[in-house]
Parts: C-alpha cells; structure tokens; sequence
C-alpha cells in the first residue's frame, strides 16, 4: 500500500474527523508525499527531531497550509523551541508545564494553542493531568493570556483487544462535554492506528494516525 492508497482508506473511514499523520522516524520524503497526498495536520513527539524537520520544511509546510503539532511529553529545558515551531501542543501534561508555556509565548507575543492531556487510565508512568484534578487545571490556565486550551488529549492504556479500550474514550467524551461550553473547548484528540474507529465511535474528533498512514505492507 502507498501512503495515498492509505490516506484515502483512512479518509473514507473518518469522515469529518481530523486527521493528524504522525510523523516521528518518518523521513522527510515521507512527510512530503503525504501532504502531497492532503495531509494538513502533522505531528511529532521529540522536540529534538521536531526541529530538525522543521528547518527542512518550513516553508514547504507554510506553502501548504500544514499544522504542525507536539504530542510528545515536554521537558520544560525543551519549552523556548517547543514554542517556536508548533502551532499546537497536544500534550500539555502540567501546572508547571502551563506556566513556561505562557511565559516563552508572551516573550515572542504569541498565544500558543494547547490540549490538556489526560491520564485516562490513570497510570503510573503515564504522564497527563488526572480526571480529578481536570476542572480545577482548567480554571487556572484558562485564566492564562498567551496560552489557549483547545481540548482534550489522551493516550488510553494498551490492550490487544480494542473493546477494552472502549470505556476510556467514553471517560474522556464525559469530560470533554462536561467543560467543552465553560471553556470552548473544540477538540477531543483519541485514537491511534490501532484504534481510531472506536475512538470515533466513541466521539473522537481528532485522530493521531502513524503506522496506518506510513506502514506500507498492510
Ligand atoms: C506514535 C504516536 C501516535 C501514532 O501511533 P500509531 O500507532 O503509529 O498510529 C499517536 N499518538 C501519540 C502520542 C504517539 O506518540
């Protein structure tokens, strides 16, 4: 399978939903052809790699309309470039987190867009605000003036059996339309290669697809 013949697999699954190609250890030549293909959302997970991608597709991204978004966790030493070169920051993860962001974004008169990511499964080693302390994270940071929350964010804990995965995207639905009014929210990012048509089904706006858009032996 081409990346085209996946994109247009993928597309006439989703619909409407958005569509983020994941883009981590994929090449440059890679990320080309699938905004090629109609891509406008991409998204990286190290800053480091982030930033080198970036240099080499600046422009090629602007000229296209292209997204580039952070799903990774983000170190707060990472927060000066993170700012820099991302349009959105999906994983938004702390109090301490919020507070850089606000301050690098006021420095370069910008208002970076962020989701708050959840902790869904509530995991030790996952990162994400908790589902308790989520109404009072969002008081706070709403408050920010350089710093915009967008949505909702999670990475639900791994199962083989997609059904298992099902009532966390349905937690995370009840807490996105809990505070979508009070706060504007617009979009609910779930759902991976793996999973994505549960996390639609499920009310998944905004799909993070890697492997089911570059993998071409399917
Ligand atoms: C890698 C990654 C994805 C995409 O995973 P695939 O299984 O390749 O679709 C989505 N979200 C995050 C946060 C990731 O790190």
């Amino acid at each position: 399978m081409t990346i085209k013949e996946n994109l247009k697999r993928i597309h006439s699954q989703i619909g409407n939903t958005a569509l983020v190609a994941v883009t981590k250890n994929r090449t440059i030549e890679e990320i080309r052809e699938a905004v090629n293909d109609g891509v406008k959302i991409i998204a990286e997970n190290r800053v480091q790699e982030a930033e080198q991608k970036h240099r080499q597709l600046r422009e090629f991204l602007k000229g296209n309309n292209v997204e580039f978004h952070f799903i990774g966790h983000l170190q707060t030493n990472k927060v000066k470039k993170a700012v820099e070169i991302f349009d959105m920051i999906q994983s938004l993860d702390s109090l301490k987190l919020a507070k850089k962001i606000e301050k690098r974004a006021r420095s370069i008169n910008k208002v970076q867009r962020v989701l708050v990511q959840i902790n869904i499964g509530e995991e030790q080693q996952k990162y994400g605000v908790s589902v308790e302390r989520l109404s009072d994270f969002l008081k706070i940071v709403s408050k920010f003036t350089n710093l915009k929350v967008q949505g909702l964010m999670c990475i639900t804990p791994y199962f083989e059996d997609n059904e298992k995965t099902r009532p966390y995207f349905k937690k995370m639905k009840e807490l996105f339309n809990k505070s979508k009014e009070d706060y504007k929210l617009s979009f609910l990012s779930m759902g991976m290669t793996k999973d994505y048509r549960v996390a639609i089904q499920e009310g998944s706006n905004m799909v993070r697809v890697g492997g089911g858009i570059f993998n071409r032996e399917r």
